[in-house]
C-alpha cells in the first residue's frame, strides 16, 4: 500500500457520468462484499503515489516523490494522460501487475502447450491480455515421435486455449484477451484463415495471419509458395499465394477475422534481436513482443492539448503542454516498470532486459474537431505525421534524460541502439498506440487515433450497461452555428452521422466526420502516418459500411503492406452478432 500521504489540499477529480460507471464497476476497490469502498479521489491519489514512490530509489533523480505524486495526480485527473487499465486498477494494491500486454511462447510439446495455458490464466486474472504465436506447433496429423500417434495441429489446442479463458474472469470484472497468430507457411494455415468463421467460434481470440515478404511477393506475381514443417523444416507443400490471400479477405469481409500482420517489418524494428525474433503481438495487434516480455501502456489525450494561437483567433497544437506531458507521462511509465510485480519470474527477467514502454495518444478525432482539420485530409494526414513524430522525438528525448539518472535498459550494448551508438536511452522502445477502449471512456475523449464511430451513439458496456454518448466539441458546434435542437440530436443519435443532413451547414458537416463517412483509404493513410513515428504498432480498424465488397478488403490489405503499416484489421459493420458499438438503439 502506497506510503505517501494524500494532501489535504487535493481537490477532488472530475468524473463525466459514464466514466463514473465504469470506475464504480471495474476500477475503484471493493470489499468482499463487493461494495465499492474507495473514492475516484482515492484511486487516483493510489495510482499516483504508487508509481511516484518508485521515484524514491534513484539517487540522481530529479524529481520528489511528494511532488511528483502530485503532478502525476494532476496528469490523470486533467485527463491530459491515463496509463493503461490494469495500472489503474491494480497500482499500490496487492495484485500489483500494472502492464496490459503479455506475449507467451508456445513449445511444440505438451508441457509446453499446457505451460502457457496455466501462464496466461495467471495473467488473464491479474488483468493483462496475452499473444501467441502457434506457429511453432507441429502440423495436424503429423507424427508424435514419443507415441507413434498423430499430432492434433495448432487448431486443436487453439481451442482450449480459448475455452481456459472462457473460464477466468480478470479481477471478476472482465474476461481475458488472446491474440492467436500463425505464420502464412505454417502447413495448416488454411483451416486457420477459416478458424472463426462461424459466429461465436473462438470468442476470446482476435486471429491474425503473420504474412512474410517472401509471401508477399509471391501475392503480387500469383506465385506458388512454400508451406514448411515447423517441426522439421522441410517442404512440406505448396499453396498459391494469391489464392491463400483471397480465401483471407474472404474471410475477414465475412465477419471481420483474420487480421493480418506483416512479421518480416515487425522484425526489422526489433530493438533486441540478439535476445530473440519477435512472434507475436498483444491481443488488439499494437504491441509486438519478444516471448516472455510484457509492456505497459499509456496514452496522451491529444484533445487536451488544443490551444488557441497567440492572436486569439487561429487555433494550433499546444506543442508546450505536449512535451511537458510526454515527458511527465514517459517517466510514470518507466516507473511503472518498477512497481509492477508480474506472474512469472521469466516475464519478470525480461521486461527489466529491456524496460519497453509504450506511450501513444487518444483524442486525436477531438484535437481534430477543435482544429477544424476534417480527419479525412491530407491536412489532417500531414498533422498526424507532425504530431506523432513531436510525441515520439520528445519520448525518445526523455528516456535519455532517465538513461543519464538510472542507467540505459540493460540490453542496450547489444541492442539496435547501442550497435549504432545512438544511446543511451532507458527503454528499448517508446512509442504504441493502444485503442483506449476504456480509457476514451474515463477520459471523456475519442478512442486512440480512430475517427469518431458516430457523433452521438449508444455504447454497450459490460453486462449490457447502455451509455448514451454525444460529442462535446460536435455539440458545441452545433449551438454555434445556432442549429442546435433536441429534436436534431434525437436524429442523429439514430444515424449517428450527419453526412446526408442537406439542411446542415456544409463546413460542418465536412469536419464532423465519422468513421462510417470515411473512405477506407483515409482510414490507412492515418494508419501509416502514425505508424511512421511510432516504434511499435498502432492500434486501428478499418471500419466499413455493411455494402463494402472484397474488392474493397483486398485493396485496403495490399495498400496497409505498400504503406509500410505493421498490419491491419477490418471490421464490415453488422458483420457480427454482437458488437461494442453501435448507432440507434443499441441492441
Ligand atoms: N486488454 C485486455 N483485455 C481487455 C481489453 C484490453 O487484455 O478487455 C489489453 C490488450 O492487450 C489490449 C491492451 O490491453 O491490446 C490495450 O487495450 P485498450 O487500450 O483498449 O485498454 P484500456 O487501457 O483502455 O482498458
Amino acid at each position: 500500500m502506497p506510503k505517501l500521504k494524500m494532501p489535504a489540499n487535493l481537490p477532488d477529480p472530475i468524473i463525466n457520468e459514464n466514466a463514473k460507471i465504469v470506475l464504480k464497476r471495474r476500477y475503484q476497490k471493493k470489499d468482499a462484499e463487493g461494495i465499492v469502498y474507495e473514492t475516484t479521489k482515492e484511486l487516483f491519489w493510489r495510482v499516483a503515489s504508487a508509481i511516484a514512490e518508485e521515484e524514491g530509489k534513484y539517487k540522481n533523480s530529479s524529481c520528489k516523490p511528494a511532488s511528483l505524486a502530485r503532478d502525476f495526480y494532476d496528469l490523470m485527473t486533467s485527463y491530459r494522460f491515463l496509463p493503461n487499465s490494469p495500472t489503474l486498477m491494480n497500482a499500490g494494491t496487492d495484485i500489483g501487475q500494472l502492464a496490459a500486454c503479455f506475449v507467451l511462447p508456445v513449445e511444440d510439446d505438451i508441457e509446453g502447450i499446457f505451460d502457457a495455458v496455466k501462464h496466461a490464466a495467471m495473467i488473464h486474472k491479474s488483468g493483462g491480455g496475452t499473444g501467441f504465436s502457434f506457429s511453432r506447433l507441429r502440423a495436424k496429423d503429423s507424427v508424435v515421435g514419443s507415441t507413434g500417434g498423430v499430432a492434433s495441429g495448432p487448431l486443436s489446442f487453439l481451442k482450449i486455449f480459448n475455452c481456459a479463458t472462457e473460464q477466468i474472469k480478470q479481477g471478476g470484472t472482465r474476461r481475458g484477451a488472446n491474440m492467436g497468430i500463425l505464420r502464412v507457411d505454417h502447413p495448416d494455415i488454411m483451416e486457420f484463415i477459416k478458424a472463426k468463421e462461424r459466429d461465436g467460434d473462438l470468442n476470446n481470440f482476435n486471429l491474425s495471419i503473420a504474412l512474410t515478404e517472401t509471401f508477399m511477393k509471391a501475392v503480387e506475381k500469383k506465385e506458388d509458395y512454400d508451406l514448411v514443417a515447423p517441426n522439421s523444416g522441410e517442404t512440406v507443400g505448396t499453396l498459391n499465394a494469391r489464392e491463400v490471400f483471397n480465401i483471407l479477405v474472404q474471410k475477414a469481409w465475412e465477419s471481420g477475422d483474420p487480421g493480418i500482420v506483416f512479421l518480416d517489418r515487425i522484425n526489422r524494428d526489433n530493438p533486441t534481436p540478439k535476445l530473440g525474433e519477435i512472434e507475436s503481438t498483444n491481443p488488439c495487434g499494437e504491441q509486438p513482443l519478444l516471448p516472455y516480455e510484457a509492456c505497459n501502456l499509456g496514452s496522451i489525450n491529444l484533445g487536451k492539448c488544443y490551444a488557441k494561437g497567440r492572436n486569439g483567433k487561429d487555433s494550433e497544437v499546444d506543442w508546450d503542454e505536449l512535451k511537458r506531458i510526454v515527458h511527465l507521462s514517459v517517466r510514470f511509465l518507466d516507473n511503472v516498470i518498477d512497481a509492477s510485480q508480474y506472474p512469472l519470474e521469466q516475464i519478470t527477467r525480461m521486461v527489466e532486459t529491456n524496460r519497453k514502454i509504450g506511450l501513444g495518444v487518444m483524442g486525436w478525432a477531438d484535437l481534430l474537431y477543435q482544429l477544424k482539420i476534417p480527419y479525412n485530409s491530407q491536412t489532417a494526414v500531414d498533422l498526424a505525421e507532425r504530431v506523432m513524430k513531436f510525441v515520439h522525438d520528445e519520448s525518445r528525448s526523455a528516456s535519455k534524460i532517465l538513461a543519464a539518472e538510472r542507467g540505459a535498459f540493460p540490453a542496450y550494448p547489444e541492442s539496435t541502439f547501442g550497435e549504432a551508438n545512438l544511446g543511451p536511452y532507458r527503454n528499448a522502445t517508446t512509442t504504441t498506440i493502444a485503442p483506449t477502449g476504456t480509457l476514451s471512456i474515463i477520459g471523456g475523449c475519442s478512442s486512440g487515433v480512430e475517427p469518431l464511430f458516430a457523433l452521438s451513439f449508444v455504447r454497450n458496456v459490460m453486462d449490457n450497461d447502455k451509455l448514451v454518448e454525444t460529442n462535446p466539441f460536435f455539440e458545441q458546434a452545433v449551438k454555434d452555428v445556432d442549429a442546435y435542437s433536441g429534436k436534431l440530436m434525437e436524429e442523429i443519435a439514430k444515424v449517428g452521422s450527419i453526412r446526408k443532413m442537406d439542411h446542415l451547414p456544409e463546413e460542418l458537416r465536412k469536419i464532423f466526420v465519422t468513421s462510417m463517412d470515411i473512405e477506407p483509404i483515409w482510414h490507412l493513410k492515418m494508419q501509416a502516418a502514425f505508424q511512421k513515428f511510432t516504434d511499435n504498432a498502432v492500434s486501428k480498424t478499418v471500419n466499413l459500411p455493411a455494402s463494402a465488397t472484397k474488392e474493397d478488403i483486398w485493396d485496403i490489405y495490399w495498400k496497409a503492406y505498400e504503406y509500410g503499416c505493421k498490419g491491419v484489421t477490418v471490421y464490415r459493420d453488422g458483420s457480427k452478432t454482437s458488437q461494442v458499438l453501435c448507432t440507434g438503439d443499441g441492441d
